[in-house]
């Protein structure tokens, strides 16, 4: 393994196409405090499907009937997004995931079993051994009956390494057509990540595509998503807003956004549509109630907003200059600036132009001063109607502009 003849080497070895594998609804689901109705599922996957999502986990159906019938509504009605459901390698739930898609346009298991020697002991009280012949017993009997049967290995990052890849090797030779490795405790770094890609790739012969599972307790979840698929991961699982057990998954929008920017060093392509990430993350934090941060990267309140003097004005002459994509891309709209305690006579400018007023230079740096001073106290002017009222209200005579002249 050269992993970095690989990266020297460029485009040549990495995959063209990566595939998305969406587990807002499995993952995502599991988050404590979170759950939604069957119904409410069915909403946020019409949405995923929308958004050019190539698989979605629906679900873990031996949880609940609840569950069971999420999954059922979902497969039944999809046609372009592959659904496919989490299932432990035991014959009887191999069946009953069989039944519940057997309605769907194109089905996938998702058959996944702890492979790190804390959780084999602690968790399974399986030995590696028993762990190898039921993975592999039950990767046969699901071979055939699925269009796609995806084996991922739970806590691959603290697997040893050479059990790790004769699991992966025997599951392929079984018939796995997808394989997977979760980081389940979000202890990797982007490093480690690429290596382990490296290194499973190698060991299946690239015969499969392989996949990554990236949790974020190290705020490093999207960076070892995008390290991977630099070492050639072919499908990555993330999940919109980056929703997830504990700190959550590698997010879809930052993913979507990074791969974006970054076009010509990954070389690769996704079934994403940016225009609609917006509107799919604003319905999956509607309709599972979450609470967004102030600062969550792309979704944030505060994510394309700006109040310092000297951002507004660079971005007032070029919005490139603070931001690294443009929010419509991803079909978001909303306010950009706001006049607080940082904002230059620039903004107040901008504001008054919108509502068709303009001041005398020396009445337009009067008036920036006073917000600066008034918004310490009483917090920011929101928007144009807010400042022409604070502005009227402290004796301003604003002139108004026709047809770009002052009347
Ligand atoms: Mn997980």
């Amino acid at each position: 393994m050269d992993i970095l003849r690989t990266y020297r080497q460029g485009g040549s070895v990495f995959t063209r196409k990566v595939a998305i594998f969406d587990t807002t609804l499995r993952d995502g689901e599991q988050a404590p405090g979170i759950q939604v109705s069957p119904e409410t599922k069915l909403i946020i996957a019409r949405a995923l499907e929308d958004a050019g999502i190539d698989v979605i986990e629906a679900g873990f159906p031996v949880n609940s009937p609840s569950e069971k019938r999420s999954v059922e509504l979902i497969a039944n009605e999809l046609s372009i997004s592959e659904v496919t459901v989490l299932c432990r390698p035991i014959k009887e739930e191999i069946d009953l995931c069989r039944d519940i898609l057997r309605r769907a346009e194109r089905t996938r298991l998702h058959l996944w079993i702890a492979t790190s020697p804390i959780h084999m002991k602690y968790k399974l009280n399986m030995s590696p051994a028993k762990v190898m012949n039921k993975t592999i017993e039950a990767i046969r009997y699901a071979s055939g009956k699925f269009d796609t049967v995806q084996f991922s290995s739970e806590d691959a990052t603290r697997s040893d390494l050479d059990f790790l890849s004769g699991i992966m090797r025997e599951a392929v030779r079984a018939g796995a057509d997808v394989v997977n490795l979760a980081d389940t405790v979000g202890c990797a770094l982007p490093e480690h990540m690429a290596l382990l890609v490296t290194e499973i790739r190698s060991a299946v012969r690239d015969r499969v595509p392989v996949g990554v599972h990236c949790h974020n307790d190290l705020n490093l979840a999207t960076a070892n998503t995008l390290a991977s698929i630099r070492a050639g991961a072919k499908q990555v699982d993330v999940t919109v807003t980056g929703i997830g057990e504990r700190a959550g998954n590698a997010s879809l929008e930052q993913l979507a956004v990074a791969l974006l920017f970054h076009k010509k060093h990954f070389e690769v392509e996704t079934n994403i549509r940016p225009d609609k990430l917006g509107s799919l993350c604003d319905t999956v934090v509607r309709e599972m109630k979450l609470k967004v941060g102030l600062t969550q990267p792309l979704i944030g309140e505060n994510a394309f907003k700006h109040e310092s003097g000297i951002h507004v004005h660079g971005m007032l002459n070029n919005p490139m200059t603070y931001e690294l994509v443009d929010p419509q891309v991803l079909g978001i709209l909303g306010k950009r600036y706001i006049l607080g305690k940082h904002t230059g006579k620039a903004a107040v400018k901008h504001f008054l132009g919108k509502k068709g007023c303009t001041l005398a230079e020396h009445e337009l740096e009067k008036l920036t001063e006073m917000v600066k001073e008034y918004s310490i106290d009483n917090g920011p002017l929101e928007d144009e109607d807010a400042l022409i009222d604070f502005a009227r209200s402290n004796g301003f005579k604003l002139e108004v502009l026709t047809n770009g002249k002052v009347q």
